[in-house]
């Protein structure tokens, strides 16, 4: 393992990378049988006006979030702006809310978590309004302003926002550069394609994680997710075969998770947007329920909405939003779309109730019950 080492370049056709000794030692050459990529992704950094004053800060990293806790210590910021809604914007929101720091979070698309349908993102955005966070959504980002070096506020198409701290979480795109370089076909969003062996279209050389591409297994098309989960599953698959075995990455359903204080989110499959742009024909149901019977303590709201097949009544989507106990829900809807269930079969699955852990009935089951009705 050779730490603080930059490969700079792939050559395919000799199998060899060079490597950059990052503590002075310069260039060299190593030699490969068999090369795995598997070089992440890079967060959004859009040529904004101010983007480089300080106190502005992206957190792809553990380092990155460790300096940004030094920095919240030794300079108590006393306003922070989050750019960006989606998980990490989520998230850093509500650890800088649990710090008692006043929080703004800026979002250009209409609603927050743009992964969501629109009600089902604003009920989860109540979430965070109710804690005290104001979120300014609809809005772009044009730019920063800053005093002394010191960032002082944020700029956007509709004024300018007081904040000493800024969190860039615009999301990611994958870190193909040197793919690119050595000639290795990519994908979409410029994502390393591969096929299900996790193989790019090069001899010799795999790629996994944030960098590949990946199946969807609903829509069929190729997607690029840059998730842990699809990353380990994927870097699996990737090793097996490179050491002469049999492995094979079935594809995604871009399942995903989140929280905000007691206001937790989840999807997965495909959402109303994504089957519009499809063109398939759905129908979907809505219920608003309770994570355990309403009797029984620690109880909380529950919002389930199910997509399905318009006539066959196959599984499409499922998202979820609601109190403590409501997103992990959404592994039995992982589940029951990566079998392709319809929901019927939903229906009847043999699951497990007892008043401390749901009702009878699960949100789930009753969104899937109404939706057969539309189908
Ligand atoms: C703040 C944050 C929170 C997250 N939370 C979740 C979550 O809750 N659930 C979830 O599923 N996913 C989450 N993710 C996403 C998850 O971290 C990534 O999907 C996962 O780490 C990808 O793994 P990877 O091995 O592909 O890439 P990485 O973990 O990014 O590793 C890539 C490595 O390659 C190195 N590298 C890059 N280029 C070179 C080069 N030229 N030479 C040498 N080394 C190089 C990088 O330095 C890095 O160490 C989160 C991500 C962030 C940033």
């Amino acid at each position: 393992v050779h730490t603080r080492h930059r490969v700079v370049a792939i050559m395919p056709r000799e199998q060899q990378v060079v490597v950059d000794d990052l503590d002075g030692g310069g260039e060299r050459r190593e030699s490969y049988d068999r090369l795995l990529i598997a070089c992440g992704a890079l967060p959004v950094r859009p040529a904004l006006e101010g983007i480089d004053s300080d106190g502005i800060h992206q957190v792809n990293s553990f380092g990155g979030g460790l300096r940004l806790r030094e920095l919240l210590d030794r300079q108590s910021p006393q306003r922070v702006v989050v750019v960006g809604g989606g998980y990490i914007g989520v998230e850093m929101a509500e650890a800088l809310h649990q710090r008692g720091l006043p929080v703004t979070l800026v979002q250009r698309p209409a609603q927050l978590m743009s992964t969501l349908d629109a009600e089902m993102a604003e009920a989860f955005a109540e979430y965070l309004t109710r804690a005290g966070v104001t979120l300014r959504l609809g809005e772009a980002v044009q730019g920063f302003t800053s005093q002394n070096g010191r960032v002082s506020g944020v700029v956007t198409d509709q004024g300018t926002i007081a904040g000493d701290l800024v969190i860039l979480g615009l999301g990611v795109t994958p870190n193909s550069a040197l793919a690119r370089a050595a000639g290795i076909p990519l994908g979409v969003r410029e994502s390393i394609r591969v096929n299900q062996r996790q193989e790019t279209e090069t001899a010799n050389i795999w790629a996994a994680g944030d960098c590949a591409e990946s199946h969807h297994l609903i829509s069929g098309r190729a997607v690029h997710l840059a998730l842990g989960t699809v990353a380990n599953k994927q870097g699996r698959v990737a090793g097996i075969n490179l050491a002469d075995g049999e492995a094979s990455f079935p594809g995604v359903l871009g399942t995903a998770i989140t929280k905000f204080m007691e206001g937790e989110c989840s999807r997965s499959g495909l959402s109303e947007r994504e089957l519009q742009e499809l063109g398939w024909e759905y129908v979907t149901a809505t219920v608003d329920g309770h994570t355990l019977p309403r009797y029984y303590p620690g109880s909380a709201p529950i919002r389930v909405k199910v997509l399905a097949a318009k006539g066959t009544g196959r599984l499409l989507g499922v998202q979820i939003v609601g109190g403590p106990g409501s997103a992990k829900r959404i592994d039995t809807a992982a589940v029951a779309l990566q079998a392709g269930l319809t929901l019927e079969e939903l229906l009847y699955l043999d699951l497990s109730y007892a008043p401390p852990f749901s009702g009878v009935w699960d949100p789930l089951v009753i969104a899937a019950r109404l939706a057969l009705k539309e189908t």
